[in-house]
Parts: structure tokens; C-alpha cells; sequence
């Protein structure tokens, strides 16, 4: 691209709108503090805004500047009881909601604005500024369930957007893809019940928190739309390119979402410190190559990302660049394939006949 088109508002004037990409990327997100040595901080954030600085990235994007979610907004997916504990922490230099999920003073704010800042890229994609965001924010949400605050989350911010999503804009209908390597626990509990939200988590099994069996599928109506592929340890691009193509992809068809969503966690990179996975910023890439053809398919090309976990700071920056590269479709747009070997293909015999109880896969 050239230097003409590297403004904002350029940017925003992309001939082709499904090409349109806005972030949220603000330094308030910074002033969550979680003390020396915790793995969720704020250098995170500053290494990915590094990077959508960077002469590769910079200007190509729309800001998207995030607001506070409203405790109403915040009530559709958490307890009160759970806001209100979060709401106490305000002011308090170090609080422990769990044995690994601290606040600091601004901690409370912090969460607020990074729920809001999904509401905002909401808003932002359905009133035509983009089709596609990225939400690079912190505390990370999709482990907070409706009641508790856990694994470094306190409020679900992917969760509280779909409820969003649906409420504001009357949807019936959101897939929301995640592919943290932890299981979604909180997402998952939050629309359980629900057909209205297609919840399907990709992660280690076994590992933190330790839900995310595949017979976890739903219930009541919801039965059916929460799909789990607990993965060993070792899992690699190709079987999760394949999952995502050969599983995902045909599901999607089947439920045509009105919007995609996507816990963006990049903790299953090959050298990250929580987790023992071998995905690389390639696999991240055709990853998020499925997840943009199953939105151009369904939704109008809508999709969101919301930044969840990825621990590894050379990782979260070569995923950043690979999956943002992709999503702004400029890049040659040559095929990323991956054999299919012996094991991939087992794991994804495995999560066929998982799905085919309720998905013709
Ligand atoms: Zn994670």
C-alpha cells in the first residue's frame, strides 16, 4: 500500500468495505496492574500497539476508541453480586479475586472500558465504518463466568458483546469462535442455554480450567449450539487449519450467523510459557482466513475480534502482524495448506463424530 492511504480516514475509505478494519488499541487499557512476574501485563498490550505502529500496520487501520460499559450493559451476562465484588476493588491498591486474578486501584475502570470497547467495535462494524475490528484489550474475559472472576478475567467482554449484539441489534443469531488455547469456561456458561449464540472453543484438554469436554454440548435449547475440541498437547497448524475448515466451516453454513465473534487468545503459539501447543503466526493466519470466509459467507463479512490470552511476547506480535495482514486482505493471497497427517486426521475424524449428533459435517 502507499504512503497516500496511510491515514485513518483513508484508510476508512477502502473501496472494498469487507476490507475495512478498525482496533480498538488504547493506552487507558494499560492501567490494570497485576504485579511483578504475572504473565497478563500491561507489556502485552504495549508490544502489539508496537506493532500496529509499525510501518507494516500503521494508518491501514480505523481507531475505534473504546467507552466504558454501562453496569446494565455489564448485568446481561454477570450477577450483581459478581459486579459489585469487581466494583469494590476500585481504589484498592491489590486485591485477590482468585488465587491468579488480582486488581489494582484502576483495575475496575479498566474492565469497564475493555467491555465497552467490544460494545463500541459493535457498533462501529454495524454502522458501516468497517465490517471487520480487532479489540486489543485487556484484562482478558472469557474465563469470567456470570458469577465469578477467574483466570486473570473479571468481566466477559466477548460475552457482553454478543449479549449486546443481540439485544441492541435484535440478532438471533452469533457464532463466536474460540480459539485461546484455554477453554472458554466463562462463554460457554454465559449461553449454555441458548441457541442464539453458537459457542465452539478450540483448546488443550487437559489444562486450566478443566472444562471443555466435548459431551459438554449445551442444554435444554441450547443443546447443540456449545461445541468442544479438547485437543492434546503437541497440536500443530495443520490440525487446527483442518478443525477449522473441514468442522467450523460446514457448521457455520448450517447455522448462518448474523455476526462472527472471536476469542483471539494467541496462548496456543509454539513457544508460549502457559501451554504446550505448535501453532505458529501461519497457522494464526489460515485460522483467521476460515473465520473471515465464514463471515463473508453469513454475516455480511462482520466480524470481531476480542484479544483474550498469549503470553509469549515475540508471539503475540508475529500473530498480531499475520492475522491483521490477513483480515486487511492485502497481502498475495496464496493458499496456506497443510498436509493432513496421521494424526490431525484422527483428531478430526474424532470431532466429526462429536458433531454430527447435531451438525451435518
Ligand atoms: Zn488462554
Amino acid at each position: 500500500m502507499n504512503k497516500a492511504s496511510a491515514t485513518p480516514e483513508r484508510a476508512g475509505q477502502n473501496p472494498d468495505p469487507l476490507r475495512r478494519l478498525g482496533c480498538v488499541a488504547d493506552h487507558a487499557l494499560l492501567d490494570h496492574h497485576t504485579g511483578q512476574g504475572h504473565p497478563e501485563a500491561a507489556a502485552r498490550l504495549e508490544a502489539i500497539y508496537s506493532v500496529l505502529q509499525s510501518d507494516r500496520l500503521r494508518g491501514r487501520w480505523l481507531p475505534i476508541a473504546p467507552r466504558m460499559a454501562t453496569p446494565e450493559e455489564i448485568l446481561r451476562v454477570h450477577t450483581l453480586r459478581h459486579f459489585r465484588q469487581v466494583e469494590q476493588t476500585a481504589g484498592q491498591d491489590r486485591t485477590h479475586l482468585d488465587a491468579d486474578t488480582v486488581t489494582s486501584a484502576r483495575s475496575y475502570e479498566v474492565a469497564r472500558l475493555a467491555a465497552g470497547a467490544v460494545l463500541e467495535s459493535i457498533d462501529f462494524v454495524f454502522g458501516g465504518h468497517c465490517a471487520r475490528a480487532f479489540d486489543f484489550i485487556r484484562p482478558p474475559g472469557h474465563h469470567a463466568e456470570p458469577d465469578r472472576a477467574m483466570g486473570f478475567c473479571l468481566f466477559n467482554n466477548v460475552a457482553i458483546g454478543a449479549a449486546y449484539a443481540l439485544h441492541h441489534y435484535g440478532l438471533r443469531r452469533i457464532l463466536l469462535v474460540d480459539f485461546d488455547v484455554h477453554h472458554g469456561n466463562g462463554t460457554q456458561a454465559a449461553f449454555y442455554d441458548s441457541p442464539e449464540v453458537l459457542f465452539t472453543s478450540a483448546h488443550q484438554f487437559p489444562l486450566y480450567p478443566g472444562t471443555g469436554r466435548s459431551e459438554e454440548c449445551g442444554r435444554n435449547g441450547g443443546k447443540g449450539f456449545t461445541l468442544n475440541f479438547p485437543l492434546p498437547a503437541g497440536t500443530d497448524d495443520a490440525t487446527y487449519t483442518h478443525l477449522f475448515r473441514s468442522v467450523i466451516e460446514p457448521v457455520a453454513e448450517q447455522y448462518r450467523p448474523e455476526l462472527v465473534m472471536v476469542s483471539a487468545g494467541f496462548d496456543a503459539y509454539v513457544d508460549d510459557p502457559l501451554s504446550d501447543m505448535r501453532v505458529t503466526a501461519a497457522g494464526f493466519q489460515t485460522m483467521t482466513r476460515s473465520l473471515a470466509r465464514m463471515a463473508e459467507a453469513h454475516s455480511a463479512g462482520k466480524i470481531i475480534f476480542v484479544l483474550e490470552g498469549g503470553y509469549h511476547r515475540q508471539g503475540l506480535c508475529d500473530a498480531t502482524l499475520s492475522v491483521l495482514t490477513e483480515l486487511l486482505g492485502e497481502e498475495d493471497h496464496q493458499e496456506l495448506v497443510w498436509p493432513l497427517h496421521e494424526r490431525a486426521a484422527r483428531l478430526i475424524e474424532t470431532a466429526k463424530r462429536h458433531v454430527s449428533a447435531f451438525w451435518r459435517v
